[in-house]
């Protein structure tokens, strides 16, 4: 027994050790990355189910010359500090990036930021927010933030006034992974979102024939709280069809784009600047 614990002990140990070298690792790169201007944003089209052209794209973080993937690299950030000054660039880079294409003269599209669980500690984030908007001439309608589920289930007063904060100066808010973990309809309730975006895991599990009932009921649901309805992780035509025909009102998915760099989105998703 005891030999057995020891043995368990030790396996133990040296996968903690090792996970700490990795995370040691991720953190050093990604400092490297603050430092150096290695943080790029693509931004994913999120199309209009009725209308098929792009309403608004969501913008996803990445490191520049460095293969770590989003998730790994934000919880690194969330974990050793990192994140609100990351949250700060995401958030600043886009509105940057909106003041650009409108001044090309593109017709703009809200852009959605994603925000993490462990900014809500991060104090002045929402004068940040306005300041910033203010500074590029960007109106709020054009930003969506975009919280997890987790950020509301962890302490639910301080979200709501937080994201009362958020809404006061007239960004809107839409409630991601919806489906994937600690759902519960009651968020629709308690906390001000305009829009919701089913999981990859929900859209996989309920977009076909069989299922998709259970998704054109929720889409009614959220719209007797007047929230839209975005379906994320949608790969196939026949999942847009469903989708589309239960009443999500926008998709979102490889099926339509992968996240481009910002002159793809000018060239493929953007009208305006001479057309
Ligand atoms: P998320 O917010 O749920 O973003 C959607 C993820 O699904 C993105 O991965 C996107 O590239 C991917 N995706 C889009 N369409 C499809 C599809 O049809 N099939 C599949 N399999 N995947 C699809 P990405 O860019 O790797 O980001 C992963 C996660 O990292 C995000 O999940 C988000 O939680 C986090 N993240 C990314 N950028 C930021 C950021 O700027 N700030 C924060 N706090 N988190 C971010
Ligand atoms: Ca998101
Ligand atoms: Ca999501
Ligand atoms: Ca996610």
């Amino acid at each position: 027994q005891s030999s057995r614990n020891i043995t368990n002990y030790r396996y133990f140990r040296q996968h903690m050790l090792g996970d700490i070298i990795e995370i040691n690792k991720i953190s050093e790169l990604l400092n490297h990355s603050i430092e150096n201007d290695g943080l790029r944003l693509l931004y994913q089209p999120q199309i209009n189910s009725a209308t098929g052209s792009a309403d608004g794209f969501e913008a996803l973080l990445r490191l520049m010359d460095v293969n770590i993937s989003p998730p790994d690299f934000i919880s690194v950030a969330e974990g050793r500090g990192m994140i609100n000054i990351i949250g700060r660039w995401v958030f600043e880079e886009a509105a940057r990036q909106i003041s650009e294409w409108k001044r090309k003269g593109f017709a703009v599209k809200p852009v959605a930021v994603n925000m993490s669980v462990r900014q809500i500690d991060d104090n002045g984030f929402v004068e940040f927010m306005e300041k910033t908007l203010e500074g590029y001439g960007v109106e709020p309608e054009y930003i969506e933030i975009e919280i997890t589920e987790n950020l509301l289930f962890e302490d639910t007063k301080r979200a709501v006034v937080f994201l009362n904060k958020i809404k006061d100066i007239g960004v809107s808010l839409a409630l991601d992974d919806f489906g994937s973990g600690f759902s519960s309809i009651s968020y629709l309730t308690r906390f001000p979102v305009d829009k919701i975006k089913y999981d990859k895991s929900l859209v996989d599990q309920y977009a076909n024939i069989d299922k998709c009932s259970v998704i054109q009921k929720l889409n009614l649901l959220a719209g007797e709280f007047n929230i839209k309805t975005l379906a994320e992780g949608v790969e196939t035509r026949e999942q847009f069809e469903l989708l589309r025909d239960a009443g999500c009102h926008a998709i979102q998915g490889y099926y339509f784009s992968k996240p481009l760099e910002p002159e793809d989105v000018e060239k493929n998703f953007l009208k305006g600047a001479g057309d």
